[in-house]
């Protein structure tokens, strides 16, 4: 049986993208279809504007604490539309480079939402392609739950593409998505809400990381309360959708909200594959099922990153897609680990993490002490900042190896990186010890712990 295509891709995100380029450059015949831009949700509506948005606002805080240092502005204003519109050129420039790379490469580039035909076929815009291999990298989508008035409110997607900012916001949600986005919104001016449903915001973070944020996140500002849901939305002026947002909740108490995000998961984004043209698998979340080689149930068909169930985070799709192109080309059997994954929360203050949480530890039942420091961080001596930063490390008593380091500060997301090839490598408290720390930083604290 001959085909169009060594392999079809099915989306051109960050696992995709690696699959299809580095296929291609093997001597794969290589297609990817993609209805949305090149780059999926990170380049375009994620990590990358995420990150612009966090150092955007992160200026807000700053113009505040560089008058401790000396420095007075006068007049100083902010201005979404540049924000917006500078970082909407940046996603542009990138999807170029995607582009560039995917042509340099010899892939196919088909625009276009892909639908299962056969095992072996998709259709975009009604055109046929056949593959003798297909790889689903579709990733995931917001999920917002039912209520009335669900209509009203907004995702992280339209974050990136507001009109104007709100005066006053509610967030929904205590993720990632949801801390990171309330931060964006407060160190721009705006008056952030931030509501839970829970005890405490980020679940299966280290409980004295979520305490400790939790509290930093209260002090920089934002309107922080928990076990809060929302129990339906209305407009304030029913003749005007651009109108207030009147939320009320499920303690019988209502407010008025110029913009609602929900930040409250993603889901796989898998409606529009027609899956079971082909038999895939999914599980009782939506998510393809996959063997440990990023098989699914049929034999020719592949799925990688945030459509499965494994984490969802981009460098973790991308070598997702490394590995298989290994098992591909090389014959060896994918045997991905996903511990000591070091993983960042860019919220401000930011958040770094990598190995057990203490809460993990205890219920492994392993034999295991904790060193723990808070502190102000230097720069804060003089910006008039009440902002600390925390550090915590537990290492494992039977062999001395470090199996966890969380941050709460500056920098975190950077520090965690390093720590991250420590643990990975099975550094030890010793290894640590015997490290001399670069002063003065707070990552300093992490090799003088006693
Ligand atoms: P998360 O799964 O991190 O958080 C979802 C939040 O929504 C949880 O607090 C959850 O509460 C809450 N929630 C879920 N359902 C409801 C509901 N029906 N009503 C009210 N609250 C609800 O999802 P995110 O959307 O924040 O992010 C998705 C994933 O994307 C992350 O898990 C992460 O892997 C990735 N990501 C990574 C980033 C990074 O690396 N910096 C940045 C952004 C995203 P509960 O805990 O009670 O279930």
């Amino acid at each position: 049986m001959s085909y169009q295509f060594d392999l079809f891709v099915i989306g051109a995100g960050s696992g995709g993208v690696r699959a299809s380029r580095i296929a291609a450059s093997k001597g794969y015949k290589v297609a990817v279809a993609e209805g949305s831009s090149l780059g999926g949700t990170c380049v375009n509506i994620g990590c990358v504007p995420k990150k612009l948005f966090v150092y955007g606002s992160e200026f807000g805080h700053g113009v505040e604490q560089a008058a401790g240092y000396g420095w007075m502005y006068d007049g100083v204003s902010f201005d979404w539309a540049t924000l917006r519109d500078n970082k909407t050129n940046e996603i542009a420039r990138l999807n170029g480079i995607y582009q560039m790379m995917l042509d340099k490469a010899g892939v196919e580039i088909i625009s276009g939402f892909a639908s299962f035909i056969d095992d072996h076929t998709v259709s975009v815009n009604g055109v046929h392609y056949t593959a003798e291999k297909i790889l689903i990298a579709v990733g995931a989508k917001p999920f917002i739950p039912e209520f009335d008035g669900k209509q009203w409110v907004v995702s992280s997607n339209e974050m990136f593409y507001l009109e104007e900012l709100p005066k006053k916001a509610l967030v929904v949600g205590g993720g990632y998505i949801a801390v990171e986005f309330a931060g964006i919104l407060n160190g721009l001016n705006v008056d952030t809400t931030l509501i839970y449903r829970g005890e405490q915001l980020l679940r299966g973070f280290d409980q004295d990381v979520r305490d400790f944020a939790c509290e930093e996140y209260i002090k920089s500002g934002i309107d922080v309360r928990l076990n809060t849901d929302v129990e339906r939305i209305e407009l304030a002026d029913p003749t005007n959708e651009s109108s207030h947002r009147v939320v009320y909740f499920k303690d019988g108490s209502s407010e008025e909200f110029g913009l609602v995000l929900y930040a409250t998961g993603r889901v796989p984004n898998v409606e529009a594959l027609a899956l079971e043209n082909a038999s895939v698998e999914t599980s009782n979340s939506g998510a393809i099922k996959v063997d440990h080689n990023f098989t699914t149930s049929v034999p020719s068909i592949f799925a990688l990153g945030d459509v499965t169930d494994n984490i969802q985070l981009t460098p973790v799709a991308i070598k997702e897609a490394m590995a298989l192109i290994a098992y591909w080309f090389d014959g060896k059997e994918i045997d991905f680990d996903y511990d000591n994954i070091p993983t960042a929360v860019f919220s401000q203050p930011s958040i770094g993490t990598v190995g057990l949480t203490e809460q993990d530890a205890e219920s492994r039942g392993l034999d295991f002490r904790v060193y723990q420091t808070d502190f102000r961080p230097m720069k804060h001596t003089l910006s008039g900042s009440t902002e600390r930063a925390l550090m915590k490390m537990l290492v494992s008593n039977s062999d001395d190896r470090v199996i966890g380091a969380h941050m709460v500060g500056d920098y975190a997301g950077e520090i965690i990186q390093g720590l991250g090839v420590a643990l990975k490598a099975g550094a030890t408290k010793a290894d640590f010890d015997a490290t001399v720390g670069v002063h003065p930083t707070s990552a300093e604290e992490f090799v003088t712990f006693s």
